[in-house]
């Protein structure tokens, strides 16, 4: 596909990165490899927006993949931030500001009574499946095709779906002892899950689930899945942890545990918590987090765990976000997800709008999506069209069919004013591409 815009300085920048960093990015979907053309370097961002470095300007969709719920460069994160740098960056002891963020996740999400901070939502997932397997003394754990738990060797398999099956390593470097604990399932079926508890009975350590998933697109639980998934476990002596990285103090003020009401045992967090730096946690059930080093004998630790100017942001993000906060993502989202389902409708192309509170995706089917299987199913080719329209138009989109689309509070009408502009065109691609 050739692009009819250019980003001279970006592509130079991606030149120089290509040299010196695997593949150009620190992170591989930035890389712009499932839309082609050139990554955007991004210099600066406010409110809604990012600036690129040829000095372009875009409303912005993705939102550093969650975490800028306050839209960019929000001035109380900034002072919050400024203010704990001005008293040094990392001490390597406790403070007050780990306890306090810790403090307002306990106050905000019930089944949370004790939990850990970590910097990444990798490490989170990490430590609470090992959390797990040490608590029960169990081996295999439970994941579900499509479900993205960050790069934690134990998670990174998938298989064929349909049938409970052993883990196969999804990348190099991930060895088939590692995978072979791991069962995956298609999501969004019980019985798959009580077919497994019965083909390894006793051996199930835990079932790690996105509380909704955004990471195949946004693909909802169905009406009782959670719940189904929280019964099975109990009924069989394992854990059912919920990862919230992603949608935790975004879906609600207590995440998707606040929409869904489904008592974990254990949560995962990050992204919205660090209000844009490296903080993430894991929490749950007092009696499981008490064996948790030094408290108890599963290991577990990190040099820059609650650190202070991490803590600092996380805490004045968290503090904005009150209900009026919700209430104004919410609308935004509605008013968006309706655009765009609009605009592909008047241009005849098929499509399925997801929403999970307010994360949604666009499906480029008008087939049910109910799990991986079904998200792969789509016109990735409509997506891509759809997306270099919009990016041309200076609207950043996630470089992804599979990924979820964030909005803030900073997307004001102004801001959206220029997404319906750049809708009519960007669906015409989309009706216009070939496979
Ligand atoms: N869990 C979920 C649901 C995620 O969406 C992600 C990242 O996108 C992670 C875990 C990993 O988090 P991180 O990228 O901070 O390691």
């Amino acid at each position: 596909m050739a692009y009819s815009y250019e980003a001279p300085v970006s592509q130079s920048l991606f030149d120089r990165a290509s040299a010196v960093t695997p593949g150009g990015v620190n992170s591989p979907v930035r890389a712009f490899r499932a839309v082609g053309g050139t990554p955007r370097f991004m210099v600066s961002g406010t409110g809604p927006y990012l600036t690129d470095a040829d000095g372009r300007e875009y409303v912005d969709l993705v939102c550093s993949w969650g975490p800028m719920i306050l839209g960019h460069s929000h001035p109380e994160v900034i002072a919050a931030v400024q203010e704990a740098v001005s008293r040094g960056t990392s001490f390597g002891t406790p403070g007050e500001g780990e306890v306090a963020l810790a403090e307002e996740i306990v106050a905000r999400i019930e089944p949370v009574e004790q939990v850990r901070l970590v910097s990444s939502g990798t490490e989170a997932t990490m430590s609470a499946i090992r959390l797990a397997r040490g608590f029960t003394g169990r081996a295999k754990v439970v994941k579900f095709a499509g479900c993205y738990h960050g790069h934690v060797d134990a998670l990174l398999a998938a298989a064929g779906s349909g049938v409970a099956t052993f883990g196969l390593p999804d990348t190099p470097g991930v060895t088939g002892a590692t995978a072979g604990d791991t069962v995956v399932l298609p999501y969004n079926d019980l019985d798959a899950v009580r077919a497994a508890f019965a083909a390894h009975a006793g051996e199930i350590a835990c079932v790690i689930t996105e509380a909704s998933p955004g990471n195949m697109g946004v693909v909802p639980p169905a009406d009782g899945f959670n719940a189904g998934l929280k019964e099975l476990c109990a009924a069989n002596g394992a854990l059912y942890i919920s990862d919230e990285v992603m949608t935790g103090f975004r879906t609600s003020k207590a995440g998707w545990y606040g929409v869904d009401g489904v008592r974990p045992d254990l949560m995962t967090f990050g992204k919205v918590m660090g209000g844009g730096f490296p903080a993430a946690a894991f929490g749950g059930r007092g009696d499981v987090m008490a064996h948790l080093a030094p408290a108890g004998p599963v290991y577990q630790a990190g040099t820059l765990s609650g650190n202070p100017v991490a803590t600092a942001a996380g805490l004045a993000q968290l503090r904005l976000l009150d209900d009026a906060a919700y209430a104004k993502i919410d609308a935004v989202s509605a008013e968006l997800r309706s655009l765009v389902g609009d605009a592909l409708t008047k241009e005849g192309v098929a499509h399925t709008v997801s929403a999970a509170s307010n994360m949604f995706s666009v499906f480029f089917t008008d087939r049910p999506v109910r799990n991986y299987d079904d998200a792969k199913k789509q016109d990735v080719f409509r997506f891509t069209a759809f997306f270099h329209s919009m990016l041309e138009q200076g609207v950043y989109l996630p470089p992804s069919a599979f990924e979820s689309w964030f909005v803030s509070t900073a997307h004001d009408e102004r801001a959206i004013e220029r997404i319906a502009a750049a809708l009519p065109a960007a669906a015409r691609a989309a009706s216009e591409a070939t496979a």
